[in-house]
């Protein structure tokens, strides 16, 4: 069978289990365009010999019909997921050569269902940034170009942006991520694929590298809304090592893809923050809201008057998380260490070598805002700031089911674009912050194009442990937004 690569997870699936086709020559298929499109950089460690190890563990267990959730689908991880013996970087040059001796919880469940692991893909420095433009490995290079200038190089999102360029870019079937206050949704939008975080507690976090641990949450980006309910169900569940898992059940993601939304309360927050969007998103919304209600939902507007500060707070308490979290890479204990004739030496020069410009400016940032004689104006205050976003958005949700609003506030940009100005970059993620700093489940869905031919993404969140909700309403989105995918032909013409 040809363009192996083009085929959804769900398709692939099916072929395999009905034996058209083998998890050996779909790997191979994989690895073969990973080869070909390395210009894209989407890869930090491409695992090989590994991956057509396990498709032919697979091959075996397909011909006995001993058939797990992924069996032989080839799927990437970010790069940080701990996978034992497999190198894991975060992109920083303070992991470069970490090789963890366990398995993230996550991972571990992907393992565990059959996936076959194609590599390790590139990510912003500790998942810090907005266009995977922070990585010690270099950019990574979104698959799309714009109609206006097709020679220029355009960002993937962040930081999850090696998972969504390989997505996109048929380099995998499906890949994880991790959303700490966009990293899954935003990248997903900038390339036209599907971005699902779960509730945080959802997936577990145990052997993630922690970057804000009360936000941290993995998720899956992928083809479809099918193919992400498919993956997500794999990486839930409750797992002792994490003390904020959540001992829930996991319901049939599956099952709720093409069910009826009849009745479904969809809820629009208006304000000016979303007036100040292009007007090419505030067509989207208008045209999502206009599908959900021909499909029988029921459109109305939301009052969530403090969810405007979401970013402000976020950029508080994220940093704060952060400052304390990377304290342990201090060229001790592991990682890299740079020479030195003293211990204070080490601090110092194993932190300003082994990490890059924005993460550092984070740490300081964090440790500013925890320092006594700040704590109360920053830190404390940002966390009632918090107490208000969550309770508009439990306000929110006594009248609705889910909330509907853009993902970004434009399509991808240059590379180099906004580079120098991190507080432009910081606003990116005005809309995909909220749904963090409240705990709650978020899709982003591909649902229009950008003046410039760029995709776009329609966020929806649900109450906790509500992402059924999001995969009914994701599906009708996406059969009604005739948004046409990328294709290879059109981006190199
Ligand atoms: N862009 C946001 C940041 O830089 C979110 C990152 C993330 O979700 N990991 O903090």
């Amino acid at each position: 069978m040809n363009n192996l690569t083009e085929l959804t997870l769900s398709e692939a699936r099916d072929l395999l289990r009905a034996k058209k086709i083998s998890a050996a020559e779909l790997t191979a298929a994989f690895l073969k365009r990973i080869e070909a499109k390395a210009c894209w950089n989407a890869f930090i460690t491409v695992t090989g010999d590994l991956a057509l190890a396990q498709a032919k563990e697979s091959d075996t267990r397909l011909a006995r019909g001993e058939i797990r959730a992924l069996e032989g689908l080839p799927i990437a991880y970010k790069d940080l997921f701990c996978t034992k013996g497999v190198r894991t970087t975060a992109g920083s040059r303070m992991l470069e050569s970490f090789i963890p001796p366990y398995e993230s919880g996550v991972t571990q469940r992907l393992k565990d269902s059959g996936a076959v692991m194609l590599g390790k893909t590139n990510m912003d420095e500790f998942a810090m940034g907005s266009a995977n433009v922070n990585s010690c490995f270099g950019s990574v290079i979104n698959p799309w170009k714009a109609k206006d200038n097709p020679a220029q190089d355009l960002v993937p999102g962040g930081s999850s942006g090696g998972s969504s360029a390989a997505v996109v870019g048929r380099l995998c079937l499906g890949a994880t991520g991790s959303d700490t206050g966009g990293s899954v949704r935003q990248p997903a939008a900038y390339t036209g694929v599907v971005g699902i975080k779960p509730t945080y507690g959802r997936c577990s976090r145990w052997g993630m590298v922690a970057f804000a641990s009360s936000l941290d949450q993995a998720g899956a980006l992928a083809k479809s809304v099918k193919d992400s309910a498919i993956m997500l169900q794999v990486m839930s569940g409750y797992d002792p090592r994490d003390s904020t898992s959540a001992n829930v059940g996991v319901p049939d993601f599956e099952k709720s893809v093409g069910q009826s939304i009849k009745g479904l309360k969809v809820g629009l927050p208006g304000g000016d923050w979303i007036d100040q969007c292009d007007d090419s998103i505030k067509t989207m919304i208008g045209n999502a809201a206009a599908w959900l209600k021909s499909a029988g939902a029921e459109a109305l507007d939301v009052s969530m008057p403090h969810i405007k500060h979401s970013l402000e707070a976020y950029y508080i308490i994220a940093p704060a998380e952060a400052s304390t979290n990377l304290s342990r890479y201090d060229g001790v204990r592991f990682g890299f260490r740079a020479p030195a004739e003293s211990i204070g030496e080490i601090y110092q020069n194993t932190r300003r070598e082994g990490l890059g410009a924005e993460v550092r400016r984070r740490i300081l940032i964090g440790a500013y805002v925890l320092s006594a004689g700040h704590i109360e104006a920053y830190y404390q205050r940002a966390q009632k700031v918090r107490a208000l976003i969550k309770q508009d958005f439990s306000d929110a949700f006594s009248s609705t089911d889910i909330i509907l609003m853009p993902t970004a506030p434009s399509g991808a940009f240059a590379i180099g674009e906004k580079q120098n100005d991190p507080v432009t970059m910081y606003l990116n993620d005005i809309f995909t912050v909220p749904a963090n700093i409240a705990g709650l489940p978020a899709i982003s869905i591909p649902a229009g194009v950008d003046s410039r031919g760029l995709p776009l993404g329609i966020q929806l969140i649900a109450s906790s442990f509500n992402e059924e909700a999001l995969f009914k309403a994701g599906c009708v989105i996406e059969s009604s937004s005739g948004f046409v995918p990328w294709r290879e032909e059109e981006a190199t013409s």
